[in-house]
């Protein structure tokens, strides 16, 4: 990407969107193009048609979503599927229609199907049934995967795709039915120790594994991946290492300084056992994480303490 490049970050107020903004602006970009939802509703098709046909941005950064943990995956499995599913069709098709230089996709690594050899290798796409909880989310990811790949073949568009692992970071969802496990366990703790609380609830058994990638490390590898690759296979994007719940759980316990006890409330699904992504493809390329995860989650309380006003509504 030249540095006048237009460049479109869809899902610039997310948390993946905004840490793609920050990281090209500290890269000297500047000709970023956004809007608001409000400003322009993804869902709608002709919205995005003349929105491609009046911007033509070169650049394109697909971090525009409905996402959620996994009670709003579960329960909101209509929305998952049909906002996803518009998003990325909307935004894919008019990037070809308009001749968009190259486009980033971004998926997520439930994509993969839940009894997967570990770690997951971007080869296993497709080769077994999804985890249940969060299918229609993961159906919607592969069919973005699909349009990418398929306007590559038939037209030779140079759209690539990206798969990253579970994310944190600034601007993440802190609300306790919609966000992922580590918002949510910093919000428990930050709120059990200002008001003295015993016990903290955490959800399953603790036992399923999962990995975490700093939201700025992952915003990195996208604009890494968008200067140095176009190939048709999507990329893996993670720390290669990952940690089990109740590990996760007594870490941030121990960052946020609560002193009091964990209670596991069982009837809370585990969701999928493992989901650590191999990340050998990335590496050989020459990217790797810097920020690890106990570093990581220091950085979060802190972004938590300074914009709790906003994050907690
Ligand atoms: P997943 O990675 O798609 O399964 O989504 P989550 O990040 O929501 O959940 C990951 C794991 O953390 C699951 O096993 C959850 O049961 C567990 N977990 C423990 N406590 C919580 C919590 O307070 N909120 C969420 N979302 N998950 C929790």
């Amino acid at each position: 990407m030249k540095q006048e490049a237009t460049i479109y970050v869809a899902g610039h107020r997310g948390m993946v969107g905004s840490a793609i903004v920050r990281n090209l602006q500290a890269k000297g970009y500047e000709n970023i193009i956004i809007r608001t939802s409000s400003e322009l509703d993804l869902r709608n098709q002709a919205a995005v048609a003349d929105f491609f046909a009046a911007e033509k941005p070169d650049y394109v950064f697909l971090a525009a979503a409905k996402v959620g943990g996994i009670l709003a995956n579960n329960t909101y499995r209509a929305e998952f599927l049909y906002d996803n599913l518009m998003i990325e069709s909307n935004i894919i098709h008019s990037a070809y229609k308009n001749d968009v230089t190259k486009l980033l996709f971004l998926g997520s690594s439930c994509i993969y199907p839940k009894m997967a050899p570990q770690p997951l290798r971007e080869e296993s796409l497709l080769t077994g049934l999804l985890e249940e909880t969060n299918e229609p989310y993961a159906i919607a990811k592969i069919a973005g995967i699909k349009l990418c790949e398929a306007y590559r073949s038939q037209y030779g568009a140079d759209f690539i795709s990206a798969m990253p692992t579970n994310l944190y970071g600034p601007n993440d969802n802190y609300d306790l039915q919609g966000s992922h496990v580590l918002p949510a366990l910093i919000r428990k703790f930050h709120d059990a120790k200002i008001n003295d609380l015993p016990t903290v609830e955490v959800w399953g058994t603790g036992s399923p594994r999962r990995e975490f990638l700093h939201a700025d490390d992952l915003a990195d590898a996208c604009v890494f991946l968008m200067n140095n690759y176009d190939g048709e296979l999507f990329v893996n994007i993670g720390v290669g290492d990952d940690v089990t719940i109740r590990e996760l759980a007594e870490m941030v316990k121990d960052v946020v300084g609560y002193e009091g006890e964990l209670r596991w409330n069982t009837d809370k699904p585990d969701g999928t056992p493992r989901k650590l992504m191999d990340v050998s493809r990335l590496h050989a390329m020459g990217w790797k994480h810097t920020t690890d995860l106990r570093e990581g989650l220091e950085l979060t309380y802190q972004d938590f303490l300074a914009n709790e006003v906003l994050y907690v509504e």
